[in-house]
C-alpha cells in the first residue's frame, strides 16, 4: 500500500529511484513548502528512456486485451486511492474538493474508456493477386510533458493512448504539481510491467532535456504556447513526432435573448473554474449590448457568492493561484487596468500578505479590444466583459487573436448560435453549455493553440506510425504502378 505522507520517488523500470538534488513543491494555499522531490540528472533520464526502450520490445507485441488491461490497473490504482489522491491534489494544486474529484474520477473514466478503442487496420486491396493493409504501429518511447493545472488528467490524456497504441513513456509533471503524477507512477510499479511508464521529476531543463533525446520517438506536450514553440524547435533536432497542447483565448459569445439571471452561474464557471487557470477557460465575455447590464451586473452578484480560499476549506468554491510565478504576472494584469482606468465591476485588488497565492475573482467592464487583459491569456480569475452590436463584427472580434483552442455561443436562437459557432475559429466550440469532454471527442487546438489532437481514434493515431504493408501473392520480377489503371 503505497503511503500518501511518505517522501516522493521517481519511477524508473518498475524501480523506486531516488536523487541527490530536489525540488521544493509548496502548498500555493498557504505558500509553505510540502515536499522535496528528486531533481532528474541526465543520467537519471537516460536511465529512464533506456527502461522504456527495453520494455517497448515485448510491449510493442502486445494484444489489444494486455494494453486494455494495463489500463484499467492503472484507473484501479487511482480509483482504489481516490480520496487520497483527491487531498493530495488539492495541497500541491490548490483546487477545491469538487474540482478534484472530478480530475481523478474523470481520469479513471479515461483510462477505462480508452481502454476499449482500438486501432483500425486498413484493406487497401484483396484479390487474388495482391494484399495490401494499412496498420498502425505504435512509435516508440513517448516524452509526455504536464502542466500544473490539471497534473493528473493531462497525464492520464497521454498515458491511456500511448500505451493503448503500444508505447511506452517516459513522463515529467510540472515541477510545481510532481506530487500526484510521482504517486501515480508509484503505485503502478506494482501493476504494470517494468519499463512500461517510468515517472521523472525535476526542473524545466529536464523538458528540454526529454525533447532532444535521441532515443525518444515523440513528445506529447501540454503546456503554453511559447513552451511550445521551444518543444517544436528542440524535437526537429532528430524529427521526433509531436503533439502541442498549448494556450487559449476562448471567446464566449452571448445573444440578446438569454436570461441574464439563469445564464450567469454558467459564465462564471465557463470563465473562473479552477480559478481561471484552464486553457479552455472563456477569457473573453462578449455579451451583446440588449442584455449586457443585466448580464454584467447578474455576472457581479454571482461572483459575490463564490467564496475563494483554501481548497481544502469545504466551502471554497475557487482556490489559490498554482505557483507563485503565476501569481506574480497577474499583478501586471491588475497594474495594466488599473493604469489604464479601466473599470473593475468587481475586485481589483490583490492583497499581497494574504496566507496563500489569493487572486479574488475580478471582472473588467468593456476594456479596449486591443487591451492586454482581452489580447493575452492572464490564466487567472481577472475576467474582461465586452460589448457587441453587430454579428459580423464580434466574430471578427472572437476569430482576431493568434489562439484557437475553444470558443462557446450562448442563446436562446439556435439557429442563430449554430450559425455563429460554426463560423468560430478554435478546435472546440460549445454551444449553450462549455467544458464537455469526451476520451472519443477529439481535441486540439488551431492556429497557436497547438499541433494535433488528444482524444478519439484521431488522438490514438498520433501514437503510432502508417504501416503500409503490400504482399504479392505470386512473387515474379513486378514493375512499381500507379494504382489498378498504371
Ligand atoms: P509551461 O509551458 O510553463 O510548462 C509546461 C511543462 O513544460 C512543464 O512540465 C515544464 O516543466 C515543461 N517545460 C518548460 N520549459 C520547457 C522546455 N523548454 N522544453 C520542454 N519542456 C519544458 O506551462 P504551464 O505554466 O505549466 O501551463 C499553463 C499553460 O498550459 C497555459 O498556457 C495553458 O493554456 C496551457 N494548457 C493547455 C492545455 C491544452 O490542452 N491545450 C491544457 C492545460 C494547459
Amino acid at each position: 500500500m503505497t503511503d500518501f505522507n511518505a517522501g516522493y520517488s521517481m519511477t524508473i523500470g518498475g524501480e523506486a529511484v531516488e536523487s541527490a538534488a530536489t525540488v521544493e513543491v509548496f502548498n500555493p494555499a498557504t505558500r509553505q513548502v510540502i515536499a522535496n522531490v528528486p531533481d532528474s540528472s541526465r543520467a537519471h533520464l537516460d536511465a529512464a528512456v533506456a527502461a522504456g526502450a527495453k520494455a517497448f520490445r515485448r510491449w510493442r507485441e502486445s494484444s489489444h486485451a494486455e494494453r486494455a488491461a494495463a489500463l484499467n490497473a492503472i484507473a484501479d490504482v487511482l480509483q482504489g486511492q481516490a480520496p487520497a489522491f483527491m487531498a493530495l491534489l488539492t495541497k500541491e494544486q490548490g483546487k477545491p474538493r469538487a474540482g478534484a474529484e472530478w480530475e481523478v474520477m474523470g481520469s479513471v473514466h479515461w483510462l477505462r474508456e480508452v481502454a476499449k478503442q482500438s486501432l483500425p487496420e486498413e484493406l487497401i486491396e484483396d484479390t487474388a493477386d495482391r494484399r495490401v493493409v494499412t496498420r498502425f504501429s505504435p512509435l516508440g518511447v513517448v516524452g509526455a510533458i504536464t502542466p500544473w493545472n490539471f497534473p493528473i488528467l493531462l497525464a492520464v490524456a497521454k498515458i491511456a493512448p500511448a500505451i493503448a497504441a503500444g508505447n511506452t513513456l517516459v513522463l515529467k509533471p510540472s515541477p510545481f504539481t510532481p506530487l500526484c503524477t510521482l504517486k501515480l507512477g508509484e503505485l503502478c510499479r506494482h501493476v504494470l510491467p517494468a519499463g512500461l511508464l517510468n515517472v521523472v521529476s525535476g526542473g524545466d531543463d529536464l523538458g528540454k532535456w526529454m525533447t532532444a533525446h535521441p532515443d525518444i520517438a515523440k513528445i506529447a506536450f501540454t503546456g503554453h504556447t511559447e513552451t511550445g514553440k521551444s518543444v517544436m524547435r528542440s524535437a526537429a533536432g532528430t524529427l521526433k513526432r509531436i503533439t502541442l497542447e498549448l494556450g487559449g483565448n476562448d471567446p464566449a459569445i452571448v445573444l440578446p435573448d438569454v436570461d441574464a439571471r439563469a445564464i450567469a452561474p454558467q459564465l462564471f464557471w465557463a470563465a473562473f473554474q479552477n480559478s481561471a487557470q484552464f486553457c479552455n477557460a472563456a477569457k473573453r465575455l462578449y455579451v451583446h449590448e440588449a442584455v449586457y447590464d443585466d448580464v454584467l451586473r447578474e455576472l457581479v452578484a454571482y461572483a459575490r457568492t463564490q467564496k475563494v480560499g483554501d481548497g481544502a476549506d469545504p466551502d471554497t468554491a475557487l482556490g489559490p493561484i498554482q505557483n507563485e510565478p503565476q501569481y506574480r504576472k497577474l499583478f501586471e494584469y491588475f497594474d495594466d487596468c488599473r493604469r489604464n482606468g479601466y473599470r473593475f465591476a468587481l475586485g481589483g485588488e490583490i492583497d499581497p500578505d494574504a496566507s496563500g497565492w489569493y487572486v479574488p475573482v475580478s471582472i473588467v467592464d468593456n476594456p479596449p479590444e486591443h487591451s492586454r487583459l482581452v489580447a493575452e491569456e492572464p490564466f487567472g480569475p481577472i475576467l474582461p466583459v465586452l460589448k457587441w452590436r453587430d454579428e459580423e463584427d464580434v466574430i471578427r472580434r472572437a476569430n482576431d487573436t493568434v489562439y484557437g483552442l475553444g470558443a462557446s455561443v450562448w442563446g436562446q436562437d439556435l439557429a442563430a448560435v449554430e450559425r455563429i459557432g460554426t463560423r468560430l475559429e478554435a478546435g472546440t466550440v460549445w454551444l449553450n453549455e462549455v467544458h464537455q469532454y469526451s476520451p472519443h471527442q477529439a481535441f486540439g487546438g488551431h492556429k497557436q493553440s497547438g499541433i494535433g489532437c488528444e482524444n478519439s481514434i484521431h488522438g490514438l493515431m498520433e501514437y503510432t506510425n502508417w504501416h503500409t504493408i503490400t504482399l504479392n501473392k505470386k512473387p515474379g520480377f513486378g514493375r512499381g504502378r500507379l494504382g489498378a489503371a498504371a
